[in-house]
């Protein structure tokens, strides 16, 4: 079992993160937008997972191996998740959000 969110929607993207990663060609940064709920970040956390990702062989990101299942708890040393954070009018206390479900 992966230990990545699953993703659904997002097969052209992947596929195209997929060779552009192969080939060394995946940009240093990359900007996801859109809507709330179409899978923003587990598509970032995936493009993590395919850029960190031990796998020798088969399909990248595995799901299974160490780095993904670091990527996948947000526990990987060199993955840094930055996100907005939002302050309810008049309170001093930020609200994060949780991160996405495995
Ligand atoms: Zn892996």
């Amino acid at each position: 079992m992966s230990a990545l969110p699953e993703l659904c929607g997002h097969a052209e993207l992947q596929e195209r993160f997929r060779t552009a990663a192969a080939t060394n060609r995946l940009p240093q940064s990359l900007l996801l937008h859109g809507p709330e709920g179409v899978g923003k970040q587990q598509l970032a956390l995936w493009i993590g997972a395919l850029v960190l990702c031990d796998a020798e062989s088969g399909p990248r990101p595995c799901g299974v191996c160490t780095a993904c299942r670091r990527v996948g708890a947000l526990q990987h040393p060199d993955l840094h998740w930055f996100f907005p954070v939002s302050r309810p009018s008049g309170s001093h206390t930020p609200v994060y959000p949780r991160a996405p479900e495995a």
